[in-house]
């Protein structure tokens, strides 16, 4: 699933390839449940003819500028991603919804197993600071606010936007604390450490342009069909029975707020 440095590699990869300032000539809604509550054709006439802006990022939410009311909000929720063509329109399999664009330029938007979702609103809702930017201050005075199980803790989006369970567990791991501890416990260092491993993780997600995992067709690739260079970096998520990094114990999985969880009982505390 797509968390922040995927979203991100892929917002860097739209901007890269001339996506932003161009005129949408046509829309193409593939699988209508993509751009509910609205119709298909509904959401086509509210979008042809407009411009987009920058491509802006909050969270795991892709956001194409339109104007100061309403911007083109993506979702990739479990499989969705973005691939260009340029020239005739030929459709893939996958296709939900395409944009053509000015200067024959196709904005594919790919989704396997069609959980992505397209909106029409000024922002995306409910979401504490992006996780790649957000400040000690801002983290601190989230954390509260707040007294959940840390894994609970750090997939809450209205909290910080942009982790999922991969960078979750990487940032409690790089933090050395339990997963199943709960967030009013953490000291004062503690806090720090975890703002810190947040930060660091989903920076080198980033500078890595993202994670994939597997080899199917619903798996993470970037706008140019490459899987991301993060894989061999993981430390903690998918590798439940392997040795740890730090001490050596093999890594235990546990179900944590029913999420899969991945860690070190020895070293994270
Ligand atoms: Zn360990």
């Amino acid at each position: 699933m797509p968390e922040l440095p995927e979203v991100e590699t892929i917002r860097r990869q739209l901007c890269d390839a001339g996506v932003e300032g161009r005129l949408i000539d046509a829309v193409h809604i593939e699988w209508p449940r993509t751009v509910e509550p609205f119709t298909s054709d509904n959401f086509c006439k509210r979008l042809e003819g407009r411009r987009l802006g920058n491509v802006y990022r909050h969270g795991k939410w892709l956001i194409f500028g339109l104007d100061e009311k309403e911007n083109l909000l993506v979702h990739l929720r479990m499989t969705g991603g973005f691939y260009l063509t340029q020239g005739t329109l030929k459709k893939g399999p996958y296709d939900r919804a395409i944009l053509q664009l000015s200067g024959g330029l196709n904005l594919h938007f790919r989704d396997p197993r069609k959980f992505g979702r397209w909106k029409l609103s000024a922002a995306p809702e409910g979401l504490g600071p992006d996780a790649l930017t957000v400040t000690q201050k801002q983290f601190f005075q989230g954390l509260e606010k707040r007294n959940k199980t840390l894994k609970a803790l750090l997939l809450d989006q209205s909290f910080v936007a942009g982790i999922g369970n991969i960078y979750a567990d990487e940032a409690l791991f790089e933090a050395r604390l339990d997963p199943r501890r709960k967030s009013g416990s953490l000291d004062g260092s503690e806090k720090q450490a975890l703002w810190r491993a947040v930060r660091r993780v989903i920076r080198t997600g980033v500078r890595n342009k993202g994670t994939s995992l597997g080899d199917g067709q619903g798996n993470y690739t970037d706008l140019n069909g490459e899987a991301g260079g993060h894989r061999e970096k993981v430390k903690v998520y998918g590798r439940a029975g392997q040795p740890c990094a730090v001490c050596g114990q093999p890594l235990h999985r546990k179900k944590i707020v029913q999420r899969t969880t991945v860690f070190c009982p020895r070293c994270q505390r």
